[in-house]
This record gives structure tokens, C-alpha cells and sequence, in this order.
């Protein structure tokens, strides 16, 4: 098969993560057509291991075509030490205009699932209709959402989906009968941006889980004098919201404070 994106092999996939709400991971994808600039972890990482040189070369995806041929290897090894593998912490499965990822993410996805593995996914793009035709009603869909103000969402993800498109997406699974959650991470402090935490919350309250993390690995939070007070309130309405509306909810490390 010939394809449109660059590749490059990879000896091993499956891999055991240090993310403290997620167990393994794979990263079949090298960059990210999104180009977040929070900044992006992931790139930030990249670049010091020498994957990538440039934020210009991260915007151009490179998938691992061997990944299917290594989970064959993998999972029968680690099978039983797994109890979900996430997609992904250094990249996006869903990524907007690269077909060839959507389709590598679908097919490991199902593999997954034809060997009784629970994946997780998280998501700036947008779901595959095709995704639904995999009848597993454990995996679970998740979308990273930290406002609704488009403004806000070109300025710091230039090329992901927007933020009514990736919420309906996420909808559409959710009415279809799949697991859905939303990752609001990295939350904006007011002198980035002020918005009303509630709205959001109220756009989502379809989901069944929402995991929430402060802003870490930008300049400006450290401007921000009260950044501790506002994060646990924000946690505080968020808590209340969720026992009201019987969501689970994971709030991460460092971002609730007393
Ligand atoms: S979607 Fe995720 S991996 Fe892609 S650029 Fe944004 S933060 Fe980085």
C-alpha cells in the first residue's frame, strides 16, 4: 500500500506509562498536525530526544507502519499485565487531515479489542463514524475540551477541530452506547483567559468521566498570583457538578491544593 505520510519503524510499541490515570500506551504516530501551543509536551519531548528538529517538521505526522506487526509480537506477552492501553499521550489517534492515522488508530484499536484489551483514547480531531462498527462497550472515547470560545481554541490549537464539532462527535458515541469522557487539560487561568467554568460543564454533561489538570508548562501561570485559589475553586465547582450529575471525576495531581 502506498502511502501519503512519512513512515518510520519502530522496534517495540507497547509500553507501560508514567500518566497517573493510565496504565499502557502506544505511540504509533511521531508529530501532530494540531500544533499545539500551550506548549505542546509532547513536542517539547520530541525535540530533546532528537525526533524532530522544528515546530514545522511536528506539524508534519510520521506513523510506525510496522505498529500492527508489533502488537502481534506484544500482546501476547503483556496481555495479562494490561489493563487498558491509552492512544495517546505523545500524539493524537484522530488528528485532523491525516486519513492514514485515523486508519492505523481504527486498526489498533481493533486489534485491541479482538484480544480483549480495553482502549482509551483522547482526541483534539474529530471520531470516524467507522469507530461505532467496533462493538466494544468498554473502551472509552474521550476529547480534551478547556473552553468553547473559538478565539481562544485558534490561538492555542491553530489546527484542531473546533470545539462544537469535537463535542457533537463525542456525542454521537455517547448516544450510539460508548463510554465518553472529556480531559480538561490544560485549564487557563483568568489572565489568559476568563470564561465561565459552569458553561462548559454544562456542554458536557453527557459524558461519563472528566479528568481536570492545571496549566503547568507555560510562563504566564506563574503571573498569575492567585493561580492556586482559582484552580481549587474551579475544582470545587467542578466536584459539585459532577456528584450532582453522577459523572466520575479525576482531579490531577498538584491541581487541587488545600
Ligand atoms: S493535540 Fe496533543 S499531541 Fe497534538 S499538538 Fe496538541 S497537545 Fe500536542
Amino acid at each position: 500500500m502506498m502511502l501519503d505520510i512519512k513512515t518510520i519503524k519502530r522496534k517495540s510499541l507497547l509500553y507501560k506509562t508514567q500518566v497517573e490515570y493510565a496504565d499502557y500506551t502506544i505511540n504509533h504516530i511521531i508529530g501532530c498536525s494540531h500544533g499545539c501551543l500551550y506548549p505542546c509536551y509532547a513536542m517539547q519531548m520530541s525535540k530533546r530526544f532528537g525526533r524532530i528538529a522544528s515546530y514545522d517538521e511536528w506539524l508534519k505526522p510520521r506513523i510506525i507502519p510496522n505498529a500492527l506487526e508489533l502488537l502481534d509480537k506484544e500482546i501476547p506477552r503483556l496481555k495479562h499485565k494490561i489493563n487498558s492501553v491509552h492512544l495517546c499521550f505523545m500524539s493524537d489517534p484522530f488528528m485532523m487531515g491525516h486519513p492514514e492515522v485515523t486508519d492505523l488508530s481504527l486498526e489498533i484499536i481493533d486489534k485491541l479489542h479482538k484480544n480483549a484489551i480495553k482502549t482509551t483514547t483522547l482526541t483534539k480531531g474529530l471520531y470516524p463514524y467507522k469507530l461505532s462498527q467496533i462493538k466494544n462497550t468498554i473502551n472509552e472515547y474521550g476529547i480534551t475540551l478547556v473552553s468553547l470560545d473559538e478565539e481562544h481554541r485558534k490561538n492555542f490549537e491553530p489546527n484542531s477541530s473546533s470545539y462544537l464539532e469535537r463535542i457533537n462527535s463525542l456525542n454521537e458515541l455517547h448516544d450510539l452506547g460508548f463510554k465518553t469522557w472529556v480531559s480538561m487539560e490544560p485549564y487557563p487561568t483568568p489572565n489568559i483567559f476568563t470564561q465561565d467554568l459552569l458553561l462548559i460543564l454544562e456542554k458536557i454533561s453527557f459524558v461519563d468521566k472528566i479528568v481536570f489538570g492545571r496549566l503547568n508548562y507555560n510562563s504566564k501561570i506563574s503571573k498569575y498570583k492567585d493561580n492556586q485559589t482559582f484552580y481549587n475553586n474551579c475544582c470545587d465547582q467542578l466536584i459539585r457538578f459532577c456528584e450532582d450529575n453522577d459523572i466520575e471525576y479525576y482531579i490531577k495531581k498538584g491541581t487541587y491544593r488545600p
